[in-house]
């Protein structure tokens, strides 16, 4: 869960199954028409929550799976584009929280893919995030096997593809932002597919079941600073504006996910809310 949501609303989740309730969620998970980003990489995911399809000679790749409502939702976007979930060889994670997490379990189920997670948020994943230390049981959503574990800097492979990823910690524990290279007309560029960098409502000082997160942060801005970025891409489609971005494909000559200012606005905004809300903690704290 990216975004801070109002109390009366995390007083809704036990409701959270039933999607409607939710207005902002429901906000996030309206159907959208897929679309080519670039090359053989296709955005398959929800207004908000975002989903990726890479096509390879020897299967698809497929990042994040949205809320378990998105999940027929991501099944369309893939055919509609005319590639067929069964091919899917591959289902990938930026973070095991219920907006891009919930999906997975029924995504797995339809492709028979295998699932590839970082060692922190494996166990998040295998239990639908019971016991997350920031939203204890009121977050969770079904629980899915992970098939492989991956540290920072272990590549995934499939034909003509590899995905590199980069664990940037402090959302969650085993928060992976990945990255790879796609060619458009012809030119080389890299993509970041950023986890997140929020921390909606986080006691980031003196946090008994997270005593590092605020150094993690710290690592995470060190590390997602120093990634090569063209196309810029994230789990949360605001957080790129991916609507706006969407409207503009094939208005102008050039490709306007290719947004390497972009990505370093975001991570100025994003790391000053970070040290803003650390201060206000930290002069709080007893
Ligand atoms: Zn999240």
């Amino acid at each position: 869960m990216c975004l801070r949501l109002s109390l009366p609303v995390l007083t809704l989740f036990p409701l959270f199954f039933a999607l409607p309730a939710v207005p902002s969620l429901r906000n996030w998970n309206q159907p959208v028409k897929p679309f080519r980003i670039a090359d053989n990489l296709y955005y398959v995911g929800a207004s908000d929550l975002t989903s990726f399809l890479i096509t390879t000679p020897k299967g698809d790749i497929l990042l994040d799976g949205g809320l378990r409502e998105t999940a027929p939702q991501i099944e369309r976007n893939v055919a509609a584009l005319g590639f067929r979930m069964t091919n899917v060889k591959i289902l990938l994670n930026s973070h095991a929280h219920m907006d891009h997490a919930g999906g997975l379990a029924e995504l797995k189920r339809i492709s028979g893919a295998q699932l590839v997670a970082s060692r922190g948020d494996a166990p998040s994943l295998e239990t639908g995030d019971r016991d997350d230390f920031a939203w204890g049981n009121r977050l969770t959503f079904p629980p899915v096997k992970v098939d492989r574990i991956v540290d920072d800097g272990s590549q995934v492979t499939l034909g003509n593809v590899k995905m590199t990823a980069h664990v940037t910690p402090g959302h969650t524990k085993g928060c992976t932002t990945w990255t790879t290279t796609v060619t458009d007309h012809g030119q080389m560029y890299n993509v970041v597919f950023v986890c997140s960098t929020s921390a909606p409502g986080y006691k980031l000082a003196g946090n008994r079941k997270y005593p590092q997160i605020a150094q993690d942060y710290e690592h995470t801005f060190k590390i997602l600073r120093g990634l090569p970025c063209d196309i810029f891409l994230a789990s949360h489609g605001s957080f790129f504006d991916l609507t706006g971005k969407r409207k503009r494909l094939g208005s102008t000559m050039a490709n306007p996910f290719v947004d390497p200012d972009g990505y370093r606005a975001f991570l100025d905004r994003t790391e000053r809310d970070f040290r803003s809300s650390l201060a206000a903690q930290s002069r709080r704290a007893p």
